[in-house]
């Protein structure tokens, strides 16, 4: 018999048979009609659980904005801690030293841990996963790190929660079946190497079903792991891909094959309504970080639906959030003053909004429990269903117009920028200037340069091209461009192999690390890091793909006095700082270089700027300039081309400028650059008014 069974094996797996209970001496006291909704009590090393239960996400060993006081007093019993997180940092030897988790944060009720598996399945590309577990680069120090079943339950044990979570391989719910089928099996190859980890230990531990959105896999899993001896299931890979119906039905089609004597965990899961609804399929226990998130960004819950706090129809209103809550916060302070909190980009206010949110589930979790109790639930449910869904009915929304706030985080000349979209970005102090001021850094870096550039097919191998494609990443700043460049490479290396793709030179230039130091030690804010790439090239300048077939550089300094000395491009992402802040960069004497350097090449220049100064600098330089895809609020971006049947032979067909720009560049104000002298004049207006692309009617037709 394997050691693991040091709980009695159960040999029956037929539904509701488990004769044992389980050390978490699980209670069912009532189940209520019409619905699958329970309610029951278990105990842990640190107290008695009544469920249906929440539990508020410490991240780090901390709910984000409260303390452990705050957090009692909204009602909180069960904290979730991330052992990936703690694995990282502080890491298991300080954990050791205080003995646990419980005193080293000060909280004494009952702590959940996940597995990581999770945090892993996040980082699809900076880990491999194989039958001994996952290795993955540390996001703090750039160091490998292997989660396998026995590290996890090592480090779960080090951090002493009171239950623990075995790993599992999460992969996006609506993964094909063949895939789902292999995590699947892994996952239960894991359980059981999990159950074996845990030795004597009397910390709890459930496993976790897997199997995505299919049915029979489902079934599969939950019957495999209902025969392992597990204190508790959990149903994992939900709330990863899947429409809120097919998690409901998926949440139901499980419950319905799990024992009625273990408790149900829905993992990741969610908003109140979500809550509701799983509840009523019976699931016992949920973990979010929703109401801390949302508190974040200035929402509170409320009876009549969800509040922004950042409107400015709250600006001189009296009132709590919600009449019908007892927190603290709605105790005391009024909707104008959080408002202004806000506002102000004060910690204060996330911390009262979070108050807030926690009670707000907290009471909806408490009326569930009571309804149950009372086997009223399914009238409760069927009312409840509509009040959750309803948005701010006093205030109907109207588009938003928000400013801008930044945090506190600064480097050199940077700080942390915090739209109010609720993404961060790089600031530079002294322009004021953005990195990608209006969309999110990565998705601004895909859609512009490595989508509209068809990065990806150009990977891939061709007869009649070079083996090498080189990239030039003009403006490293926090290698948002860079990182999208790396991440398409190893998608499309992941899909086609090593056989089927060109060597890709990633040439990066940049002469302040400050942007990417500053957001690698923030990586929160800054998904895009989360890859070992950006600590290597801020460390030694250099970073190679485990294939070879990637090399990414930097070189550090002015990029004009690099230009003529690095590999020629075939790619150019143009992104420094506007001819505002850094003029040098976009005048026609440093595109007329680049092109010059260039000219052996058919070679592409993409950038932000649509400014009529920067396309006659490039077109005086010798580019044909051509209109880009536009991105959110820019309408228009600029691809420029060393020669014009790179334009014709582009998939997008871009548009070249054509008569109609031309007519307007002879109106406009800004016609010659400010450096220019009266007697240059006409030359530069006979060197635009003679450029090929306006002459020929084939080049303006192109359009
Ligand atoms: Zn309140």
């Amino acid at each position: 018999m394997p050691e693991y069974f040091s709980y009695p094996q159960i040999s029956t797996v037929r539904k509701n048979s488990r004769p044992l209970k389980s050390p978490l001496n699980f209670t069912l006291e009532r189940e209520s009609s019409g619905s699958k909704a329970r309610a029951a009590i278990f105990q842990t090393l640190h107290g008695e659980v009544k469920t249906p239960i929440f539990m508020p996400v410490g991240t780090q060993a901390t709910v984000k904005g409260q303390t452990v006081e705050s957090l009692k007093a909204t009602g909180a019993r069960v904290l979730l801690v991330n052992t990936y997180h703690l694995l990282l940092r502080p890491g298991p030897e300080v954990l050791k030293k205080f003995g646990g988790i419980h005193r080293f944060m000060n909280w004494d009720g009952p702590v959940l841990t996940d597995s990581g598996g999770f945090q892993i399945f996040s980082l699809p590309h900076s880990r491999e996963i194989n039958e001994d577990g996952a290795r993955f680069q540390s996001y703090v120090d750039g160091k490998f790190y292997l989660l396998s079943p026995e590290s996890s339950i090592e480090m779960q044990k080090a951090i002493g929660s009171d239950i623990m979570m075995a790993l599992d391989q999460c992969i996006l719910s609506t993964a094909p079946y063949a895939q789902a089928e292999a995590a699947m099996d892994l996952t239960h190859r894991w359980a059981e190497r999990s159950l074996r980890a845990r030795g004597d230990s009397p910390q709890a531990l459930f496993g976790i079903v897997q199997g995505a959105c299919h049915q029979d896999l489902r079934k599969k899993s939950a019957a495999f792991l209902r025969a392992l001896p597990f204190d508790g299931l959990a149903i994992g890979g939900l709330a990863v891909g899947e429409t809120h119906l097919q998690r409901y039905e998926f949440t139901g089609l499980v419950t319905e094959q799990l024992p009625q004597n273990l408790p149900r965990y829905l993992m990741g899961v969610g908003t109140p309504i979500d809550i509701l609804e799983s509840v009523h399929r019976g699931v016992d226990m949920f973990d979010c970080i929703i109401p801390s998130q949302l508190a974040q960004r200035g929402v509170a819950f409320t009876s009549h639906g969800k509040l922004q706090l950042r409107r400015s129809v709250h600006k001189f209103s009296e009132e709590p959030f919600d009449a019908q809550c007892d927190c603290q916060t709605c105790k005391q302070y009024s909707r104008a003053y959080v408002h202004h909190l806000v506002k102000s980009d004060e910690i204060l206010g996330w911390h009262l909004l979070g108050i807030h949110n926690m009670a707000f589930y907290y009471r909806l979790i408490r009326e569930i429990r009571k309804s149950i109790l009372q086997d009223d639930f399914l009238s409760y449910y069927e009312k409840k269903r509509i009040e959750l869904v309803r948005s701010d009915e006093e205030n109907p929304a109207r588009p938003p117009k928000e400013a801008k706030t930044s945090r506190s985080a600064r480097l050199g000349d940077y700080e942390i920028h915090t739209a109010a979209r609720s993404f961060y970005s790089i600031r530079q102090v002294s322009s004021g200037e953005v990195m990608h001021s209006v969309n999110p850094p990565s998705d601004e870096a895909n859609k512009l340069y490595v989508e509209q550039s068809f990065l990806a097919s150009r990977l891939l191998k061709r007869e009649i091209q070079a083996d090498e494609l080189v990239i030039w990443d003009v403006g490293l700043g926090a290698a948002a461009n860079a990182m999208a460049a790396v991440r398409c490479f190893e998608r499309t290396y992941a899909e086609k192999g090593a056989n089927g793709l060109r060597h890709l030179r990633l040439v990066s230039f940049e002469w302040d690390l400050d942007p990417l130091t500053l957001a690698t030690k923030n990586p929160g804010c800054f998904p895009h890091l989360r890859h070992g790439a950006p600590f290597r090239i801020l460390e030694t300048g250099k970073w190679q793909h485990t294939s070879n077939l990637l090399q990414w550089e930097l070189l550090k300094g002015d990029f004009r006095s690099a230009i003529e000395s690095a590999n020629i491009p075939d790619l150019i992402f143009y992104d420094p700082f506007s001819s505002k802040a850094d003029p040098a960069l976009w005048n026609a004497e440093t595109f007329a270089r680049i092109f010059k350097h260039c000219l052996p090449k058919s070679a592409e220049l993409y950038t932000y700027s649509a400014s009529t100064a920067v396309r006659v600098s490039l077109l005086t330089a010798g580019f044909f300039v051509a209109e880009g895809i536009g991105t959110g609020p820019k309408s228009d971006t600029t691809i420029a081309f060393t020669r014009a049947t790179g334009a014709r032979n582009h998939p997008l067909s871009p548009r070249l400028l054509g008569r109609e720009w031309l007519a307007r560049w002879r109106r406009s104000g800004s016609k010659f650059p400010t450096t220019l002298s009266n007697e240059e004049r006409p030359h530069f207006e006979e060197l635009i008014e003679t450029h090929r692309q306006f002459l020929s009617d084939s080049f303006a037709k192109s359009s």
